[in-house]
């Protein structure tokens, strides 16, 4: 679950920003979708797809998860209508176009099925079978998937050119990034589609080439990596959450990792950096060890880095929770010490910077436009800087690689691509100026 800040912005984001993609393929328009799996993500999914007037089968192997699904969009409906977003008479259309059911009833006839289900591959591998068993040879399958690879889901498939990702970032309602994932069987029509939808349901969609974490993963991996070592090196958590808001972040590290929920991090860290091994080495992922492992799973356990209240008002709080600092401790050898809010800052930012720009040289996105974008939209990344490449430019590339350098003995997360360097010697840059 996301922030407040990121869950409920005064206006839903409904227009589509614009990026450009270049599709060669005429897309095909979906006028009837499913999603398999009623959960937190397909119960988004399912609104989001309803709302936009695109009717839904939203399927699920159990009854109680198909009520939590339906409810979940009776309630992000009645907050519409409260709002005057929305007439009881469009709510009243808008439910018409969702279909709850235990079965494939209908999948014969839908031009695109989401899937949805719990993150694991053999019982996506189960479920990607059937419904490719079930569904007309023109339909689309796409894959909610947060951290398996597009190839690996598609290996059980006939025909791979119709699969494709599609990553809906959570709450679906309220955040306006999809990453449209493109395997390598991938068609570009099946891309085109893909993109297509995802413009008709008011997202931005960014096309990103299979690879381990995606694009927004990817980056945001290293950057909690920047902040483990920090712990580990003794830093204050507080103290880089301060530091990271107070440079634009909507929360800091600690936080976010909260809302994420600590095994849920640790669990898609641990796999995007099986995928890098030369520069995202797991060592010192303690701290989010050690805490999930006293059962401190965040804000949805009350107890993370943090404690959470609610207060009278129906309010959540974040609190401190002093105990914290006793149990990173031991992910702490050398102890604690002070570190300056310039040094926290250029240690985190480093990171995810240098790993943009890795994702952009292996052509993982089309343009440094859509990864800034992305890493927006998808994170919060600081308005000010505008996006890992720009905030490099702004710095300029030259210091970029200087700071590297400074850093290097923290290992190859620090370590800049060779062509990051030449483009610092020649004094280029990522966007014209
Ligand atoms: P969830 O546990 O809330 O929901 C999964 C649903 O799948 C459950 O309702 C379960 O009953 C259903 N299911 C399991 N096996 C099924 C089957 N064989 N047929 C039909 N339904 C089945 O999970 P979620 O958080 O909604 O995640 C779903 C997918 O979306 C995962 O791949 C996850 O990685 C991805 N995702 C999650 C988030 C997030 O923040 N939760 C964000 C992006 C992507």
């Amino acid at each position: 679950m996301l922030p407040r800040f990121l869950r409920y912005p005064r206006r839903p984001f409904r227009r589509a920003l614009k990026v450009k993609q270049s599709m060669g393929q005429k897309s095909r328009k979906i006028e009837q979708c499913a999603v398999v799996g009623a959960g937190i993500m397909g119960g988004g999914i399912a609104y989001a797809s309803v709302l936009a007037g695109v009717p839904i089968r939203m399927k699920d192997i159990e009854r109680g998860q198909l009520e939590r699904g339906a409810q979940e969009v009776e309630r992000v409906l009645a907050r519409q209508i409260k709002a005057g977003r929305l007439t009881e008479e469009a709510a009243q259309q808008v439910r018409s176009r969702l279909t709850a059911q235990l079965d494939y009833a209908g999948f014969d006839q839908v031009d695109l099925v989401i899937e949805a289900v719990v993150e694991n591959l053999a019982v996506k591998h189960r479920v990607l079978a059937e419904i490719e068993g079930l569904v007309g040879p023109e339909a689309i399958i796409a894959t909610n998937t947060s951290s398996l690879r597009i190839d690996d889901l598609a290996s059980p498939l006939e025909r791979p050119e119709r699969f494709v990702g599609l990553h809906f970032f959570n709450p679906v309602p309220m955040m306006p990034l999809v990453e449209v994932i493109r395997g390598s069987r991938t068609s570009e029509a099946t891309v085109a589609t893909a993109v297509d939808y995802a413009s008709t349901l008011g997202k931005t969609p960014i096309v990103v080439k299979d690879c381990p974490g995606f694009l927004v993963n990817r980056l945001l991996t290293a950057y909690l990596l920047g902040f483990a070592e920090l712990i580990y090196d003794g830093a204050d958590y507080i103290k880089v959450d301060e530091a990271m808001e107070r440079f634009g972040w909507p929360m800091g590290p600690a936080y976010l990792v909260d809302v994420i929920g600590l095994d849920t991090m640790s669990h898609i860290i641990e796999i995007i950096c099986a995928g890098y091994p030369e520069r995202m080495v797991n060592k010192t992922l303690e701290p989010t060890k050690v805490l999930a492992a006293k059962g401190r799973l965040g804000q949805k356990s009350r107890l993370g880095f943090y404690r959470y209240e609610t207060d009278s008002s129906g309010k959540r709080k974040k609190l401190p929770q002093p105990d914290t600092y006793q149990l990173l401790a031991a992910s702490q050898p050398n102890g604690t010490r002070e570190f300056s809010e310039t040094e926290i800052v250029e240690r985190m930012m480093l990171p995810m910077v240098l790993e943009a720009a890795v994702a952009l040289e292996e052509g993982i996105v089309e343009s440094t436009t859509a990864l800034d974008t992305a890493m927006s939209l998808g994170l919060g990344f600081p308005k000010h800087a505008g996006g890992p490449l720009k905030y490099a430019d702004s710095l300029g590339l030259d210091k970029v690689v200087e700071l590297s350098d400074k850093y290097a003995k923290l290992g190859p997360l620090y370590r800049p691509s060779d062509k990051l360097r030449r483009m610092a010697a020649e004094k280029s840059r990522f966007y014209a100026s």
